[in-house]
């Protein structure tokens, strides 16, 4: 039968009346379905259980494919707020074009389906432990045990108060380049086109993320302005009295390779920090700049804030560190929160702190994934303690890295006991390891 233009489109009008009037039937939505808002659930109830991990850098990535790997049946969802996973180990290599851009970079998508988790770009906003809830700019995801692994945040405050303009000034013009990952690019482009002068660099004060990290840029950098005949000098400002860890390897490649590049001044506790006219007052005298790497305190990143984990210490005063059992890296008083990575307070009497390094949040995520896998399935989990291995490149020409090894184990007390062994002399296999480390590494998180 042939459909007459009039038949059809009566027709087509009958059926355009029936879906407007479903469509005024639904409860009215002020937005179209996939923009939403932190009140809307971004996902359905779990059907069996469900692990949330907030922040995808080396410890949420890691945690992710871990639990996948201990338990396929376990629902995973990584919640990371950039589009791209950028490594900030290498990054100092990076820096000074040892490595480019793709040796640091991993797509979130590509990993998340080939281990099967689910991968949200969101900002994480809030915590609503009460109701094991995480709220994201995009709506809230309901779990039954939480990862954070937060990372770092830079302590502005504690240079600049409450005075946002200087706090968001340093971060444009002299970042620190310590949370991936517009602030590598800026150092990228402030370094390489570095004309000469004195390029200060502040350190901060203890705890901070990677130790050794801030003695290797300046050696790498160091060695582009000798490369270059860039007529520049490094004022590297230390609030400790020699660099730690690793400190002959640094000093002798201060002393040898770098007289002429590298100034290293030990005791320099920032007293004051003037961005916009280039002025430092330290313990150790005031300094002038013409270009800086301003490096504020650490403290553990914001979502460790959000979700109430960070601890106070016995004068009620908050620590900036996450509050969590030393051997379970729980909150002691909420068992299904874990806080993995640089964001973990103190673990022991001994050292303080684990190194905040990538290759402790790696290690706190194998275990971590391990506790879940056993919980799940019934059983007490066994407490595991993590290692830690970092080199350190010091010369490009040729290339020659330095290194420390990182191992703990449990006294008869109970408590976390810490053996550092360092690697001080510079040499060439050394480099071979580093990069075999880091393939390692990658092939861990990324496959
Ligand atoms: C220059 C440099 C060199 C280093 N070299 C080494 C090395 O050689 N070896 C080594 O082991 N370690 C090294 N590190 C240290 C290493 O980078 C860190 O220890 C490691 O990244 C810590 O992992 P994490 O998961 O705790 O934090 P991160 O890797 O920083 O991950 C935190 C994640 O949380 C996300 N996030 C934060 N807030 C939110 C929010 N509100 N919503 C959504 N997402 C959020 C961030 O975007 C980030 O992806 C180096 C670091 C630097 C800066």
């Amino acid at each position: 039968m042939q459909i007459s233009r009039r038949r059809f489109l009566a027709s087509a009008g009958a059926l355009g009346a029936t879906a407007t009037a479903s469509v005024l039937a639904q409860p009215v939505r002020p937005l179209p379905f996939l923009i939403t808002t932190q009140s809307d659930a971004l996902l359905p109830k779990a059907s069996g259980k469900r692990v949330v991990i907030c922040g995808g850098g080396w410890g949420g990535v890691s945690a992710a494919r871990h639990l996948k790997k201990n338990n396929p049946g376990i629902e995973v969802v990584l919640l990371e707020r950039n589009p791209l996973f950028f490594s900030c180990p290498m990054s100092n290599k990076w820096l000074v074009d040892v490595v480019d851009t793709n040796y640091l970079t991993w797509s979130y998508l590509d990993v998340a389906s080939k281990y099967d988790y689910r991968f949200i770009q969101t900002e994480v906003l809030a915590f609503e432990r009460d109701r094991k809830r995480v709220i994201t700019a995009q709506g809230h995801v309901d779990y039954d045990y939480l990862i954070v692994a937060a990372g770092i945040r830079y302590n502005y405050e504690a240079w600049f108060g409450d005075d946002r303009r200087a706090a968001e000034y340093t971060r444009a013009r002299y970042p620190a380049a310590y949370i991936p990952n517009a602030e590598h690019f800026v150092l990228k482009a402030g370094i390489q086109g570095f004309k000469g002068g004195d390029l200060v660099m502040t350190l901060p004060p203890p705890p901070h993320r990677c130790p050794p990290s801030p003695y290797e840029r300046a050696c790498l950098i160091a060695s582009l302005f000798k490369q270059n005949k860039v007529k520049g000098k490094i004022i590297l400002l230390d609030p400790k009295d020699s660099p730690k860890p690793i400190t002959e390897g640094f000093q002798e490649a201060f002393s040898t390779l770098y007289r002429d590049q590298i100034t290293y001044v030990p005791k320099a506790v920032i007293q004051e920090v003037d961005p916009f006219n280039k002025r430092i007052r330290t313990t150790a005298g005031d300094f002038r700049f013409d270009h800086s790497i301003l490096m504020a305190p650490h403290q553990a990143g914001d979502m460790a804030w959000k979700a109430g984990a960070i601890g106070r210490n016995a004068e009620g005063r908050l620590t900036g560190w996450a509050a969590v059992d030393p051997l379970f890296l729980n909150l002691r008083e909420d068992r299904d929160v874990y806080v993995i990575g640089d964001a973990v307070g103190i673990v022991s009497p001994q050292f303080s702190f684990y190194p905040k390094a990538g290759h402790v949040a790696n290690a706190h995520a194998r275990i971590v994934a391990r506790y879940i896998a056993d919980r799940v399935a019934g059983k007490a989990p066994k407490a595991a303690l993590p290692d830690n291995l970092c080199f350190m490149m010091v010369n490009t020409a040729p290339r020659e890295d330095i290194a420390v090894r990182f191992r703990y184990h449990l006294d008869d007390q109970g408590v976390i006991i810490q053996e550092q062994i360092d690697d001080n002399l510079r040499r060439d296999d050394l480099v071979s390891e580093d990069f075999q480390w880091a393939s390692r590494m990658y092939e861990d998180m990324f496959g």
